[in-house]
């Protein structure tokens, strides 16, 4: 049988997907070894599609990369080590002339959630994804936008603050997820902390102990939730602005805030909006860390059906 493979590349883990006729037939989780800088880690993956593959054919292989792609080229992904990798050509020399698509992981998560998760029924959304930075995807007219550069949808580096009071990793000051991350919560409650009267102890900051205290009702926990709200708002304000999406669909280990982050996220962007675009809906991912597997799957099997003829 023809298989279709959807690949993930995280920073610790690599989910990879076995689908057959539209189902997942096999699931496997391995490490990410990043020993010298990541040589290791494209012959592992191969070592384990080989391994499920069994009796099938592999016809596609979709993979998300934590780093900017451009014409299947990763540009840098810091966490694997990998500089400049033509990622395209070391599956074709393996697999030769199969369906092949590299993109970044937020890319791919984006189609995932759109095909099956939050973002199913819109053609027009905006994926984020919050976590330890902040990272998102475009779909515009039922189409993923790349951009020139694979930058489309890098929302975590919109600056929200103009007093150059937090560097990020990019080299700019005060993006968005300087703020509105994981990482952006820990540093907004280290400052706010000291000498106030909160249960939220610098000793075990997370942003799960954030949002945790604060659905309690501690007034310093709840001044931290809200000066998130406060940037990420105003970053998805300008987002709406400049796409006039249906819907934001937030994912990302912080999502898991739920509806207390959704509801209070959806209130404060309704005064920071324009007027025309106001509306925009917000949702919650559905897929998890699933979603980029599954959008490797989705992104291959959209192509195979554009060259054998039938509509998605
Ligand atoms: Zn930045």
């Amino acid at each position: 049988m023809e298989a279709i493979f959807g690949v993930d590349i995280g920073g610790t883990n690599i989910k990879i997907g076995k689908f057959v006729k539209g189902e997942l037939v096999e699931y496997s989780s391995i490490k990410t070894n990043k020993e010298e800088n990541g040589k290791y880690i494209m012959s592992e993956i191969f070592e384990e599609i080989n391994k499920m593959l069994g009796e099938d054919t592999i016809i596609g292989l979709g993979m998300g990369v934590p780093g900017p792609v451009v014409n299947g080229v990763l540009l840098k992904a810091p966490n694997l080590g990998w500089e400049p990798f033509d990622v395209v050509e070391r599956i074709r020399e393996e697999y030769g002339d199969i369906y092949i698509k590299v993109t970044n992981d937020a890319n791919l998560a984006t189609i995932g959630e759109h095909k099956l998760g939050g973002g199913i029924g819109f053609k027009n959304f905006v994926f984020i994804t919050i976590g330890t930075g902040i990272g998102g995807g475009v779909i515009l007219d039922n189409e993923l936008h790349e951009g020139v550069t694979g930058a489309a949808g890098e929302i975590g580096h919109i600056r929200v603050d103009f007093r150059n009071r937090r560097k990020c990793n990019c080299g700019l000051y005060d993006c968005v997820e300087r703020y509105a991350s994981a990482t952006g919560l820990v540093i907004t409650a280290q400052e706010k902390i000291p000498g106030r009267n909160t249960s939220l102890t610098l000793e075990n900051l997370s942003s799960k102990t954030i949002f945790d205290e604060a659905k309690k009702g501690d007034e310093v926990a709840l001044e931290i939730v809200d000066d998130m709200v406060e940037k990420l708002a105003t970053a998805l304000s300008q987002i709406a602005s400049t796409i006039n999406p249906e819907a934001f669909v937030i994912g990302g280990g912080v999502s898991k805030a739920g509806d207390f982050l959704i509801d209070k996220l959806a209130k404060r962007f309704q005064k920071l909006a324009f007027f025309p675009v106001r509306n925009t809906q917000f949702r919650l991912a559905t897929l998890g860390n699933d979603a980029g597997m599954y959008g490797g799957y989705y992104i291959i099997k959209k192509e195979i059906e554009k060259d054998r003829g039938y509509e998605n």
